[in-house]
């Protein structure tokens, strides 16, 4: 599949100046916003130089809109005339990942350089999500340019820090909350292009993350006493270790088909030509567990309906064969669906590891809560989307990995996840927190066009 070949409507906004959009994303790529989860190495000057260049670039947001900074955040409020209409909010993050260290010289263009050349604008940030903050700038300062009159109160929030602990959209989301403020619907970057294959349909599916799985680490430890290997009478340590790891892998959690995903099944329906889910998919209630055997035997879909269990971190192991361990860890890693506890996880785990080892978590986040999907903010963005994508059918679905939009849930039923600049799969694939991070001024216009008619449309 080409994504530029699912494009259209792309000679939209001829009025857009499309020199200085590309302009200012390259400038933001320019200014390192690295997140660290040791704050002393952030450079938080760079994030007051970004304010800066977004004051100056964007005059009619500056003339219309509020500018207010929560520690680095930015929230933008352009307040619409009808107070009765729940506002809107979009967001990005500022910061973006560190480039791995030896993997500099493999860049073709600088990590910050910010260069246009060969269709592309290059650097840290342009995928994840500087593309996405200019562009809704962008978006914002066209319409207010071209004498836009807000009925809805529209919101921009830039976090600061999502890609480390993502306090930034917590304080923001509390802030507009002490305000009293609820709102219609986020939009937030995430979701997934995908082949339809995985469901027997000969289209490309585009999942919104109406919510968003969790995130435990959790720390596994076993002792045995060391020594010569060959009296292993009370067993070793990674033995022990590794009975625990085995019983918790061999234990998968619960299968559960959200609301969500029941829905994109409906959507799906009509274009699904073959396979076990042809038939099925006619009455899902009916076939749920003829259902969820699918999705468990695609690597494609079987992350979506439950609990995953992935075994990440030993260490502890004996320097020589002939010598027994003793301290030893592990980590498993689980991103945890909806249905599922932190509290119910550990239980589980402790159970299953026995007198094999203890556990504990290192960290734990249960999965968001699920976001209404018969709602205006999502049936907008369906709309917008297929305007500007050809043969690709919009479903609410889940968000494997975090965002900040969660952060959102307690003032928003509407959390929607996805990031409108579609860019080739691969290029996405290596760039996103990766190397030679870029993207296309195609997708980049493209991406503009999507947040200029989601405002216009909603707003
Ligand atoms: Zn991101």
């Amino acid at each position: 599949m080409n994504i530029y070949d699912l494009y259209r409507n792309e000679d939209e906004y001829t009025g857009l100046n499309a020199e200085a959009a590309i302009r200012h994303l390259a400038g933001a790529i320019q200014i390192n916003t690295t997140s660290y989860m040791d704050i002393e190495k952030i450079d938080y000057e760079a994030f007051d130089r970004l304010h800066e260049r977004i004051k100056e670039w964007y005059p009619h947001i500056m003339e219309h809109a509020e500018f207010r900074r929560l520690d680095h955040s930015i929230l933008i409020k352009i307040t619409g005339s009808d107070p009765a209409l729940k506002p809107a909010l979009f967001m990005a993050h500022q910061d973006v990942v560190p480039v791995v260290k030896g993997t500099e010289e493999d860049w073709i263009h600088d990590p910050f350089s910010g260069d246009v050349a060969d269709g592309y604008i290059w650097g840290r940030g342009a995928l994840d999500i500087k593309e996405m903050l200019i562009g809704e700038l962008e978006s914002l300062e066209y319409l207010l340019a071209n004498g836009k009159q807000f009925r809805r109160t529209l919101y921009l929030a830039f976090g600061q820090d999502e890609e480390v602990i993502g306090s930034g959209a917590i304080a923001i989301a509390r802030y507009l909350k002490e305000h009293g403020v609820e709102l219609e619907f986020v939009l937030d970057e995430g979701g997934r292009i995908e082949n339809g294959k995985a469901y027997g349909a000969d289209i490309t599916v585009g999942s919104i993350g109406m919510y968003e799985k969790g995130y435990a680490d959790l720390k596994l430890s076993a002792e045995s006493f060391g020594g010569h290997s060959s009296n292993p009478f009370f067993g070793t340590s990674l033995g022990a270790l590794a009975k625990a790891i085995a019983a918790i892998v061999d234990h998968p959690l619960d299968n559960v088909l959200p609301a969500s995903l029941r829905e994109t099944l409906r959507i799906l329906a009509p274009y699904i030509k073959e396979g076990p889910l042809k038939e099925a998919v006619r009455d899902i209630d009916a076939n749920e567990q003829q259902i969820i055997d699918h999705y468990l035997s695609h690597p494609e879909l079987n992350n979506q309906i439950h609990t995953t269990i992935a075994p990440t971190m030993i260490s502890g192991g004996s320097q020589a064969g002939n010598v027994m361990p003793q301290h030893m860890e592990a980590v498993i890693n689980f991103r945890l669906a909806p249905q599922d506890t932190d509290a119910g996880l550990l239980e589980h785990c402790r159970k299953l590891a026995g007198k094999n080892a203890q556990a504990e978590f290192i960290v734990a986040n249960e999965a968001s809560r699920e976001s209404r999907f018969d709602t205006l903010g999502f049936h907008a963005l369906q709309n917008v989307l297929s305007h500007y994508f050809q043969d690709i059918v919009f479903v609410p679905s889940v968000n494997t990995t975090a965002t900040d939009a969660r952060s959102y849930e307690g003032i928003c039923d509407c959390c929607m996840r996805f990031g409108p600049f579609l860019e080739d799969e691969e290029i996405k694939a290596k760039g996103v927190h990766g190397t030679n991070e870029r993207i296309s001024v195609r997708a980049y216009l493209q991406g503009i066009r999507v947040l200029i008619r989601m405002m216009d449309e909603t707003c």
